[in-house]
């Protein structure tokens, strides 16, 4: 991260970030000219068009980029009738369309963030600015407005509900049908011990197909807490996306980034809580629980989806993926 250089394009005021050194460059040209006399990766901000009441993981970005060779910061934003960027499953940008809240929820949208490698750079730089097209690439990032303090970020634990918290007997939402995977405890206790975060984030289509109500999902979830805390495991956050744009009804058949494999749910927590991403881990039963955040460790145990026992991720017992996260955290 050394040899990065982060640049400021038309700042409008420093920033307290002792983690990085600035070099401060007021115009695109400057930039250009700087990057042509001595190329190297750079890290680029234009403050001149962003709110400067957010802050993010820079280190995180910075991480997750460098496998790209050019990249562009994405923030997740409720509806405002914007340009919306569809992402692949490989974090390219597929496309940016006007987006109608009739349709889409929420989404992704471009911000002025950008990595690129000395390879690229002069590529996307030009006189009015730089510009990662379609085709390149891009990440989700957590925006937050808490001033959280990212040199003590800590690793978190996301889970999968239904398959992973209970056994999954479809559409689950009453108490009764509850039947705990007893096996995930010892997972849990793991991360409560060091007192790090445990976060549920689950798909609730149901909700959207109107077999049950959202007040159902926190009701449910309340009394699960519960139980959880009787075998003194604690649950920080559990989160839950009602959309679904096919079968879904009324104000719930939109398109959301929150239903996985979107990463909605997890960026919301990430805007809440000082998480090291790539010391935290994703345990669900579905392909689909492969959350579209760069870096985050995810587990897929077997259960009544698809898979791929090829997959290096993939474990047939929590047992095992027991033992892989406890060589992974000592
Ligand atoms: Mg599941």
């Amino acid at each position: 991260m050394n040899d990065i250089t982060t640049i400021l394009i038309s700042p409008q005021k420093p920033i307290n970030d002792p983690g990085f050194k600035f070099t401060w460059i007021s115009t695109t040209y400057e930039l250009k000219a700087n990057l042509i006399a001595r190329p190297r990766d750079c890290f680029i901000i234009d403050y001149s068009k962003v709110d400067h009441g957010f802050d993010f993981d820079k280190e995180l970005f910075l991480s997750q980029a460098s496998e790209f060779s050019a990249v562009q910061g994405l923030a997740f934003k409720i509806n405002r009738g914007e340009p919306l960027v569809t992402l692949g499953s490989d974090f390219k940008m597929l496309n940016d369309e006007a987006h109608s809240q009739d349709i889409y929820r929420d989404g992704l949208e471009r911000v002025p963030l950008y990595y690129l490698s000395k390879i690229a750079a002069l590529d996307f730089i030009t006189d009015t600015g730089v510009s990662i097209p379609v085709g390149n690439y891009g990440l989700p990032i957590a925006f937050s407005k808490l001033n959280l303090d990212y040199r003590k970020k800590r690793p978190a634990l996301f889970l999968d509900r239904d398959g992973v918290i209970n056994r999954d007997v479809g559409y689950v939402h009453k108490h009764e049908e509850i039947e705990y995977l007893e096996s995930i405890f010892p997972i849990i206790e793991l991360f409560n011990k060091r007192n790090w975060p445990v976060f549920v984030i689950t798909n609730q289509s149901g909700v959207a197909q109107g077999m049950y109500s959202e007040e159902d999902v926190i009701s449910l979830h309340k009394k699960m807490e519960v139980d959880l805390f009787k075998r003194n495991l604690v649950i920080k956050e559990w989160v839950y996306c009602p959309y679904h744009f096919e079968k879904g009804q009324g104000d719930f058949k939109r398109h959301s980034f929150t239903r996985k494999p979107g990463a909605g749910m997890a960026l919301s927590l990430l805007e809440k809580h000082a998480i090291d991403v790539e010391k935290s881990f994703m345990i669900g039963d579905k392909e689909s629980d492969n959350i579209l955040i760069k870096g985050l460790n995810f587990l897929q145990v077997k259960g009544k989806y698809p898979y791929n026992e090829a997959n290096s991720f993939c474990f047939d017992s929590f047992s095992k993926i027991q033992d892989y996260i406890q060589g992974k955290i000592v």
